[in-house]
């Protein structure tokens, strides 16, 4: 039988050493993870019998190895895991998972995602918010080359909900939803989504750093459990061109005793003031948090995209809001909570939650205005919308809205502002010294 200890009814308390929560749950090694700038999961495989000691002082990496911006010369770096974050992982259940946050020179390593996410919750506690957030993370099943879509099936130009493309999938789906179901997650429902060979499975709701930690875990599971299957799943923003991408909207509500602050019953889309000043403050800093919710070269590929095979990308050109309307950056679904649209399969778990928060939180202590909500169908009629704020076209410039972002620096830091944009900016300068067919095509009889 597997259990969680993140569920509803855990089979052993929180306060009880790892070891002896492996003795009574069957777990014979732990992964002691953490996730670095670029969201990679990297991870110590460690013996129940050594897990107490580890717990304490962290397992040791170097920070070099991983994209963190550190050098080879530094010291080790520590990664301690929260064992509130255990999960015995449903499909190797002699395996437990623990998120971890870093340490070097016994401080706080201060560009590290988690770590960063986390000292944004406090200071949002101590503020008198609790901030609750749900995550759809799209991704594609291809095959394990990654060149096409697993399914050769499913060819349809409108393959959203394809019954016949979904049940063909069955085994995987329904083995990643069981396992959210004996996690506690509250899984709902899973599609097919509206590129050919894109699926979407949701989760209910809770707490950030929870949302954040099951991303992170969600999209280790899904790639593990396609592989068992021999395929491979992709939350790669736009693996291919002429197709919907990857993205991973943000449902956000803002509670305090257990109420909805953003909950108005007055306003006719069921907003209150606070849920606008905080939308106001996502819409103010856009391109500044754009190259983390959209962090690839890739990314631009999704958003700013030309129309695909199903009739729309279904992803963001514009920093605008709307009531129930898709084709805005931010969509009121129903009263009390909105929807953001812009972050895609790439985004850093910890990051997105982190810039989401810090815009917002901006946005409600200088009551910033989101404007008037903008009704207009933005693909084929945003031209008929006058002077209205675009999204950075590349990584580079949203590369350049962060660096020069007050906001970002003085919320996210500015270590992580200055390891960021470094990496990143060599991401970028890898990219563009490729030469292309494209160019050559375009170029040889200049
Ligand atoms: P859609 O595809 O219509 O955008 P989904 O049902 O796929 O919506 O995903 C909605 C997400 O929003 C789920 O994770 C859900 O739990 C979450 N959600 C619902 N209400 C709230 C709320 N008040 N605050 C934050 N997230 C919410
Ligand atoms: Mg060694
Ligand atoms: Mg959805
Ligand atoms: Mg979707
Ligand atoms: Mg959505």
């Amino acid at each position: 039988m597997l259990h969680s200890l993140t569920g509803k009814s855990p089979p052993a308390s929180d306060a009880m050493a790892l070891s002896k929560k492996a003795e009574v749950l069957g777990i014979e090694y732990f992964l002691v993870s953490f996730t670095d700038l670029f969201g990679a999961q990297r991870a110590k495989l460690v013996p129940a019998a050594a897990i107490d000691e580890m717990a304490k002082n962290g397992a040791g990496f170097a920070g070099f190895a991983t994209w963190l911006d550190m050098s080879p010369a530094d010291a080790d770096l520590f990664a301690v895991p929260d064992p509130s974050t255990l999960v015995q992982l449903p499909w190797k259940p002699q395996v437990g998972w623990l998120a971890a946050n870093l340490k070097m020179n016994e401080k706080s390593v201060e560009q590290a995602p988690r770590n960063i996410l986390c000292r944004l919750l406090k200071e949002a506690q101590d503020a008198g918010y609790r901030i609750k957030t749900g995550v759809e993370c799209e991704f594609f099943v291809v095959n394990p080359d990654g060149d096409t879509i697993a399914d050769g099936g499913d060819i349809q130009d409108k393959p959203c909900y394809d019954q016949m493309a979904l049940m063909r999938r069955y085994e995987v789906v329904t083995e990643i939803c069981n396992a959210m179901l004996s996690l506690g997650w509250q899984p709902y429902q899973n599609d097919h989504e509206d590129a050919n060979g894109q699926f979407e499975m949701n989760w209910q709701f809770d707490d950030a750093l929870k949302t954040a930690d099951r991303h992170v875990f969600f999209k280790y599971m899904v790639k593990s459990i396609a592989e068992k299957y021999g395929l491979r799943a992709t939350f790669m923003p736009k693996p291919f061109a002429n197709l919907t991408g990857s993205g991973c909207h943000t449902h956000v509500s803002l509670w305090r005793d257990g109420k909805n602050l953003f909950f108005d019953s007055s306003d006719e889309l069921g907003l209150s003031r606070l849920g606008y000043h905080f939308i106001g403050g996502v819409i103010h800093h856009a391109d500044a948090i754009c190259a983390i919710t959209n962090p690839t070269v890739n990314s631009y590929k999704r958003i700013n995209a030309p129309r695909t095979t199903s009739g729309a990308t279904w992803a963001p050109n514009s920093v605008t809001y709307t009531g129930n309307n898709r084709t805005h950056m931010i969509r009121i679904p129903e009263p009390g909570r909105f929807e953001l649209r812009l972050a895609d399969g790439a985004a850093n778990p910890y990051l997105l939650q982190a810039a989401v928060l810090a815009a917002g939180l901006d946005g409600i202590k200088h009551e910033r205005d989101p404007g008037t909500r903008c009704d207009f169908n933005m693909y084929t009629d945003g031209h008929l919308v006058g002077d209205v704020k675009r999204l950075p076209l590349n990584l580079l410039d949203a590369l350049r809205a962060l660096e020069s972002s007050e906001l970002v620096a003085k919320t996210l830091g500015p270590e992580f502002v200055t390891a960021y944009t470094k990496l990143r900016a060599a991401e970028w300068n890898a990219y563009t010294s490729q030469l292309t067919d494209w160019e050559r095509r375009n170029t040889l009889d200049c």
